[in-house]
């Protein structure tokens, strides 16, 4: 039910299609975050005019509220939110690791606090995939043991141990054939553990395979690297996907070295906060040089900002209206999307690295060294 079609490559950019029952995803693509069943501020309507052909939602998040029952007995994930194309949701890993010191991690499960109220809850491999079939996603992730960076080498070597093992504990449970699954490749910043860990997942059945563990708080020329030593371990023809990465440049440079998939809450958090991407980097609307600026953020971009002087812009984030974060999360997702969009079109045309180095001096970058 799900197959990836590599169609093309460009100097180790590849464009493909990730196909899934509710619909194909073109690659490279990026999902837009919406965490607890809502790409924040934006009707479901404008996160699809941005050009997403698949959004994500938060296990963590929709386990603790409304809960993953009540989202069942509301008809599931994509009826709820009212998104008739793919979703993916995460396993609630990262969360976990988000949470610090409210977390402990045994072999059977990693035991949290909710952040809502305090309560204690364990979590599984298999209540992730309980849970995320609960959900109803077309793609599932397995549950893993995120770490923070930098760690000692015996840290990391655990966490990935554990995370191959609860992978197959995942692999296991999941087993419904209209839900894909997808493995996580941990390892930190090691190579041979990146190999180690991509080699051995990838002798198991997924779907897909994801890189976690990066945009932890490393370099991100260690991320570049990493996903470089990473991807060339993992199948050709299954789709990759970067976790919760990134900025514009992430994302290019990433393409370069393998990558399909993306997510990051980058595009929506920046625009309640003000900040729009442009060709020639972000622009902070709050600043007062946008004052009695006609010009709107880009032009020729087809989003529901655009439509408006950066002077208005402004002018609706200092009077607190709600109309200015929901303004520049759609330009900043169609600006996410249109990158994509251009990206896949410079791959057809064996001109992506061209193509990506124009895009990174725009945004103050020196060109990427050649890769692949
Ligand atoms: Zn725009």
């Amino acid at each position: 039910m799900f197959r990836f079609d590599l169609q093309h490559e460009s100097n180790g950019a590849r464009r493909g299609v990730f196909r899934t029952p509710r619909g194909d995803v073109q690659t490279p693509g990026f999902m837009p975050v919406g965490t607890v069943g809502t790409v924040k501020g934006l009707t479901i309507d404008q996160v699809a005019a941005t050009g997403a052909d698949m959004i994500l939602g938060n296990t963590y998040h929709l386990r603790l509220r409304p809960g993953h029952e009540t989202v069942a007995r509301l008809g599931g994930l994509h009826k709820m939110c009212g998104w008739d194309g793919p979703i993916l949701t995460d396993s609630g890993g990262f969360q976990v690791f988000s949470l610090g010191a409210l977390n402990k991690v045994t072999e059977q499960a990693a035991t949290f606090r909710s952040h809502l109220d305090g309560s204690k809850i364990e979590l599984t491999p298999e209540h992730s995939i309980e849970i995320q079939q609960a959900l109803g996603s077309d793609v599932a992730m397995v549950l893993d043991h995120v770490i923070a960076l930098p760690a000692e080498q015996a840290v990391v070597e655990d966490a990935l141990a554990r995370s191959i093992r609860w992978a197959k504990r995942c692999r296991d449970a999941a087993d419904r054939p209209e839900q894909a699954l997808f493995a996580i490749v941990q390892g930190g910043l090691d190579p041979e553990l990146r190999r180690q860990c991509a080699t051995e997942l990838a002798t198991m059945p997924f779907e897909g395979f994801a890189v976690g563990g990066l945009s932890v708080g490393e370099a991100p020329e260690e991320m570049y690297a990493t996903t470089a030593v990473t991807t060339v371990h993992l199948p050709v023809d299954k789709p990759r996907y970067l976790m919760g990465v990134g900025t514009p440049r992430d994302l290019l440079e990433n393409i370069a070295r393998g990558i399909d998939l993306f997510d990051c809450v980058m595009p929506t958090r920046n625009g309640r906060n003000a900040l729009a991407f442009t060709d020639d980097g972000p622009i902070k609307l709050r600043n007062a040089v946008h004052r009695e600026d006609t010009r709107p953020i880009m032009e020729d971009c087809p989003c529901l900002a655009c439509r408006h002087s950066r002077g208005y812009l402004r002018h609706l984030f200092n009077a607190n209206e709600m109309l200015g974060p929901i303004l520049l999360s759609h330009h900043n997702l169609t600006y996410y999307g249109n990158l994509m969009r251009q990206t896949r079109q410079a791959i057809e045309e064996d001109r992506f690295h061209a193509f990506a180095a124009g895009k990174l001096r725009g945004w103050g970058y020196e060109p990427m060294d050649a890769v692949a």
